[in-house]
């Protein structure tokens, strides 16, 4: 059976990093131009790269979706993905709406999770407390947030991120309900109507 591509948007402040970390799911990680924040690993958080070394992934088609966000540019390596699918595994991509909505395009298969913080004054808070952005850049994540929250509706799914144990579970059943839509399972019908 084919794995499963899930999408998980939200506004910067969301928690979407903790909550795609602790999924047990094939998680794919992203190229950035953006700078390394001191707590990030390459190859962990991030493959950090120049912007001419994006450019020439991205020409060369080596990147499923991309988008600049905040000044700097993000995109999801290709290869990785088409394995992990081919393998039937379920693969995150966390990436911000604009890349989302590209992927749905052209993979209307994919699921898309938005994910929120119960309220806006509650994501203020935690850009705040997070504390590794100047206070520019909140503003600038904040405004961002505001625009990105006006599509919730192009998504298949809100998640509203109050506790993180709740918030992970209601992935999961989203997860496991989508298998089971008659489209995935179709291989699994197929073969029982082979054994009778
Ligand atoms: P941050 O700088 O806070 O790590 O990420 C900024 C935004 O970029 C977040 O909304 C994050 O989900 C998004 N993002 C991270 N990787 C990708 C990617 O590969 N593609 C796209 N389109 N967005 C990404």
């Amino acid at each position: 059976m084919k794995g499963m591509l899930v999408i998980i948007s939200g506004p910067s402040g969301s928690g979407k990093g903790t909550v795609v970390k602790n999924l047990n799911y094939s998680l794919s990680i992203s190229v950035t131009t953006r700078k390394k924040r001191p707590t990030e690993q390459h190859g962990v958080d991030y493959f950090f790269c120049t912007e001419e070394e994006f450019v020439y992934m991205r020409e060369n088609n080596e990147l499923l979706e991309h988008a600049a966000y905040v000044g700097q540019y993000y995109g999801t390596p290709r290869k990785y993905v088409e394995d992990q699918i081919d393998q039937g595994k379920v693969v995150v991509l966390e990436i911000e709406v604009n890349g989302a909505l590209q992927v749905k395009e052209k993979f209307p298969e994919a699921v898309l999770i938005f994910l929120v913080p119960p309220t806006i004054h509650e994501l203020a808070r935690r850009l705040a407390f997070r504390n590794t952005e100047d206070s520019l850049e909140v503003e600038d994540r904040m405004q961002r947030a505001l625009l990105e929250v006006q599509l919730i509706d192009r998504y298949d799914y809100l998640v509203i991120n109050d506790e993180l144990d709740v918030a992970m579970t209601e992935i999961e059943t989203i997860v496991t309900a989508e298998f089971l839509k008659p489209h995935r399972s179709k291989m699994r019908i197929e073969r029982f109507t082979l054994e009778r």
